[in-house]
C-alpha cells in the first residue's frame, strides 16, 4: 500500500495497464489449458467410450438378428438355403469389421486382457458360424446344423460381449468423472484467478482515483493559495503597512484615475492635503512610539468619516494625508474637510505643546473643481500644498479652500464659488 502511494499517476496507471495485460494473458493461458484438457476428455469420452460402446451393442444384436435367428428361420423353412448362406456371410464380415473397428481404438493395459479373450471367443465363435455357412453352401443337409450349439455360442458371444461392453461403460463412467473434475477445477481456478485480477484491479483503481482526488485537493489549495497570496501582495503593495490605509503609491494610480474620470464626466473633483500640526514636537514630548499611535488614530478617524464608495484616504509621508473625494461639490467637500479636522480633535489627544489646541488637530488644504480637460495632473496637488501653507500660517487646526484654479495657470477649469 505504501509502496503503492509514493509512487507517481504515471507509474501507477502503468501498473494498472501491466496488471490488467498480465492478468488477460495468465486466463488466456490457463483457459487455454484447461480447454485443452477439456477437449482430451471430451475426445477420449467420445472415442474411447462412446463409439465402442455402440460398437460392442451392434456385435450383441448382430449375434442374435444376423446369427441365431438367421439359423431359426432357415430351420423353419420361412427363408431359403442361398438367402441363409448370404445373410451369415454378411453377418459374419459386419461382425468382424465391427470387432476391428472397435479393437482399433486406443485400449488401456487392463482392457486389452478383455479385449483379448474377447477376441478369442469371437474368432473362435466365427469359426462355428462359418463352418455353419459352409454346410449350407454344400448343400448338406441342414439337419447337421443344431439349433442349440448356435444359440449356446450366440449366448457365449453376447455373454463375452456384455461384459466388455460393462467394462467400457465404467470406463465411460469414470472418464465423465474425469471430465466434470476439470471443468470444475477450471472453473474454481478462473473464478479464483478473475477475483484476484478483478480486486487488483479495483484496489489499483481505488489507490490512482484517491491520488488523482488528492492531487486535485492539493492543486486547488495551492492556486488558492496562491491567489490569497496575490491578494495579499497586491494589498500590500497598496497599503501603509503603519496606518493601514492606502499609500503613495496607490495614490498615483487613484489620483490619474478618478482625475480623467472626472474630466471625462465633467463631474467635480476634490483633493485635500492633511497635516498633522506639530508633529515634530509631539515625538519629541511624547515619544516616537506615542507619534506612531497618533499617526494610526488619526488616519483610522479620516478613514471613519469618509465612507462613500468614491472618497479615498492616502498616507502621502510622514504625518501627511491624502484624500480624495469625488462627485460632490466645493461646499460639501468643505463640510467633510471640515468634519474631518473637528473629529480628530474631538480624539483628545494630548498635545500640550499645540498652540492651536490642547489636543492633537490637522491643518487641511483643500480644492475642488470640475476639471478641464487640459488641466495638468500636477495643479492640483500644489493648489491643495498652497492652501495648506495657508491653513498653517493662519494659525493651524483649520481649512484652507480654493475653489478655482482658473487664470493661475491658464486653463479651463470651472473655479466653485461656495
Ligand atoms: P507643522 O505643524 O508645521 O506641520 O509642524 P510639524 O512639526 O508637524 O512639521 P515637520 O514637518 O517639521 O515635522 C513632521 C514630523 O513628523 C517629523 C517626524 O518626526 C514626524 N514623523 C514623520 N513620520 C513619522 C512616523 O512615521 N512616525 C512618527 N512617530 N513620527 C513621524
Ligand atoms: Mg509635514
Ligand atoms: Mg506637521
Amino acid at each position: 500500500m505504501r509502496f503503492i502511494d509514493t509512487l507517481r499517476l504515471k507509474t501507477k496507471l502503468l501498473f494498472l495497464f501491466i496488471l490488467i495485460s498480465a492478468g488477460l494473458t495468465l486466463v488466456s493461458i490457463l483457459g487455454h489449458t484447461n480447454i485443452t484438457a477439456m477437449k482430451k476428455n471430451v475426445d477420449e469420452l467420445y472415442f474411447g467410450s462412446f463409439i465402442p460402446v455402440n460398437e460392442l451393442n451392434s456385435l450383441i444384436h448382430l449375434y442374435h438378428d444376423g446369427i441365431e435367428s438367421t439359423i431359426y428361420k432357415l430351420k423353419s423353412g420361412s427363408i431359403t438355403t442361398d438367402e441363409a448362406s448370404e445373410k451369415l456371410s454378411i453377418t459374419i464380415d459386419e461382425i468382424n469389421r465391427l470387432w476391428s473397428s472397435y479393437a482399433g481404438h486406443y485400449k488401456s493395459k487392463d482392457e486389452l486382457l478383455y479385449v483379448d479373450y474377447t477376441e478369442n471367443t469371437l474368432k473362435n465363435s466365427n469359426i462355428d458360424i462359418e463352418r455353419i455357412i459352409q454346410i449350407i453352401q454344400q448343400k448338406q443337409s441342414i439337419q447337421q446344423i443344431s439349433t442349440a450349439n448356435v444359440s449356446q455360442t450366440v449366448e457365449k458371444m453376447q455373454t463375452v460381449l456384455a461384459k466388455l461392453l460393462q467394462y467400457e461403460k465404467q470406463i465411460a463412467h469414470y472418464e465423465r468423472k474425469g471430465l466434470l473434475t476439470t471443468y470444475d477445477s477450471t472453473m474454481l481456478q478462473l473464478s479464483i484467478l478473475m477475483t484476484v485480477i478483478i480486486g487488483a484491479i479495483m484496489f489499483l483503481s481505488l489507490v490512482i482515483f484517491k491520488s488523482i482526488h488528492s492531487n486535485q485537493d492539493a492543486l486547488e489549495q495551492t492556486s488558492e493559495m496562491l491567489f490569497q497570496a496575490n491578494k495579499e501582495l497586491e494589498k500590500s503593495s497598496y497599503t501603509d503597512s503603519l496606518t493601514d490605509i492606502y499609500n503613495r503609491r496607490y495614490f498615483n494610480i487613484i489620483y490619474e484615475r478618478e482625475l480623467k474620470r472626472a474630466k471625462r464626466n465633467g463631474s467635480f473633483f476634490t483633493f485635500m492635503m492633511l497635516d498633522i500640526d506639530y508633529f515634530k514636537l509631539y515625538n519629541d514630548t511624547y515619544g516616537h512610539l506615542e507619534g506612531d499611535n497618533a499617526l494610526i488614530a488619526v488616519a483610522a478617524e479620516i478613514k471613519k468619516t469618509l465612507h462613500r464608495p468614491g472618497d479615498y484616504l492616502f498616507r502621502l509621508g510622514g504625518e501627511e494625508f491624502g484624500v480624495i473625494i469625488t462627485e460632490t461639490d466645493a461646499q460639501n467637500s468643505q463640510m467633510m474637510a471640515e468634519k474631518i479636522r473637528r473629529n480628530i480633535e474631538a480624539l483628545n489627544i494630548e498635545h500640550e505643546h499645540n498652540t492651536a489646541s490642547h489636543y492633537v488637530t490637522v491643518s487641511i488644504g483643500l480644492t475642488t473643481l470640475i476639471p478641464s480637460v487640459a488641466l495638468k495632473e500636477a495643479v492640483i496637488l500644489s493648489e491643495a500644498d498652497v492652501n495648506l501653507y495657508k491653513a498653517k500660517e493662519n494659525g493651524r487646526n483649520q481649512i484652507a479652500i480654493s475653489t478655482s484654479i482658473l487664470n493661475k495657470n491658464d486653463d479651463h477649469s470651472r473655479g466653485v464659488a461656495i
